[in-house]
């Protein structure tokens, strides 16, 4: 099957009751059993629940993966790949992570004696330097958030399976529109759910994607465990955002490569981040990984101090200045202030999180509106 009709199809069926086309909710935290034991696969809702059950069906389909898990946030889905570890056990992972990774892996999990080396990762052979007989887990994220620095995941993959380390890739960024990290090689993909997948801005959602069946039932113990599993209501919502992520992600990349060859450009436009640039130092790699180059692009204003960033910044009238990516709605973010705003000055000063930068989530509205929209809100 091909993604849109997977997008639309993968893990639903005509409700078994009714014959219902769309997945009902199922508003219900338990189940009726027969006698002890005797049910239908269904006991309690923090493990197992019809909707959500459909939902990991269709998340799973679209990453060509085996399994999907749905969780009540992209932070309760990386929680739970981290619980996977031990004391001792050491992670090697990029410079350039979503601020909420980087918070829980230095203020949670490193309190638990685990140890994170945050390294360069655009040369994935560089992850050689930092392999020892603790290293369990590589985790990437590809495009980073916000530089849109490109790992290669291929390389990463050998890398990894030949020190027996598991792989785990981000691809929030991406989304399985553009790029299939199983397919690459990887183990586990992550997604927070709440942005292109839900698709909406309605809904807070994370998922784990993967084949290996000791792995899942590993999860599936942790996931029921600890209990981060989102309820019916969401995991409806998300079906529905689903049905038209090809749809939207064909539109946010149009959008997208517009906006950047604008701002390319612009006058008071500095440095540029966007993989589709043949330019950008890792083009070759994207290329070779991606379908498209997506609507997440980020840039520095000329010249810009805070106050100068903070006037742009404020000044947009169809981008909506607000954290977050991946709904049909532009966003714009200020990443020092807002979502990066618990890494240290130096360290995200190292890959170019600088003050003067702004991060886009380009919309799938008019593309009109949103040129008109930057170049009034950068004059
Ligand atoms: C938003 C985001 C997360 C966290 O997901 P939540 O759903 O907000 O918990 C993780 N990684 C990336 C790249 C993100 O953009």
């Amino acid at each position: 099957m091909k993604f849109g009709t997977k997008a639309i199809h993968a893990g639903q069926e005509p409700d078994p009751a009714t014959g219902a086309i769309m997945t009902p909710i199922y508003q219900t935290s338990t189940y009726w059993q027969k006698s002890p034991g005797d049910n239908k696969g269904f006991e309690y809702s923090r493990g197992t629940n019809p909707t959500r059950k459909a939902l990991e069906g269709c998340l799973a389909a679209l990453e060509n993966a085996k399994y999907g898990l749905a969780f009540s946030s992209g932070m309760g889905a990386t929680d739970a790949v981290m619980k996977l570890l031990m004391p001792g056990d050491e992670v090697i992972t990029g410079n350039d992570l979503y601020g909420g990774s980087y918070r829980m892996f230095t203020k949670i999990f490193a309190n638990y004696g685990i140890k994170f080396h945050f390294i360069d990762l655009t040369d994935a052979s560089n992850i050689n330097k930092f392999i020892t007989d603790k290293t369990k887990l590589i985790w990437i994220e590809t495009p980073t958030n916000p530089t849109m620095q490109i790992v290669d995941i291929a390389a990463v993959s050998k890398i990894a399976k030949a020190n027996k380390i598991t792989l785990a890739v981000d691809n929030t960024f991406a989304s399985p529109y553009l790029q299939n990290p199983i397919d690459l090689g990887a183990d586990i993909v992550m997604h927070s759910v709440t942005k292109y997948l839900g698709g909406h801005s309605d809904v807070v959602m994370g998922a784990l994607m993967l084949n290996d069946e000791d792995l899942y039932k590993r999860l599936w113990f942790i996931y029921n465990a600890c209990g981060a599993t989102p309820g019916p209501q969401d995991s409806f919502l998300v079906l529905r955002g689903l049905k038209t992520l090809h749809l939207r992600m064909k539109a946010h990349c149009e959008n997208g490569r517009q906006i950047a060859e604008f701002l390319k450009t612009h006058p008071k436009v500095d440095k540029i981040y966007w993989p589709g640039f043949t330019d950008h130092p890792n083009h070759e790699i994207a290329k070779k990984q991606m379908r498209d180059f997506g609507g997440m692009i980020s840039f520095t204003i000329k010249g810009a101090d805070l106050q100068e960033t903070f006037r742009v910044a404020s000044s947009f009238k169809v981008f909506a200045l607000a954290e977050s990516l991946g709904g049909v709605e532009s966003l714009v973010n200020h990443p020092t202030t807002m979502t990066h705003g618990s890494i240290p000055k130096e360290e995200r000063e190292k890959v170019g999180v600088v003050d003067s930068l702004l991060r886009l989530s380009v919309g799938v509205e008019d593309i009109e509106d949103l040129l008109e929209d930057i170049e009034q809100a950068l004059a």
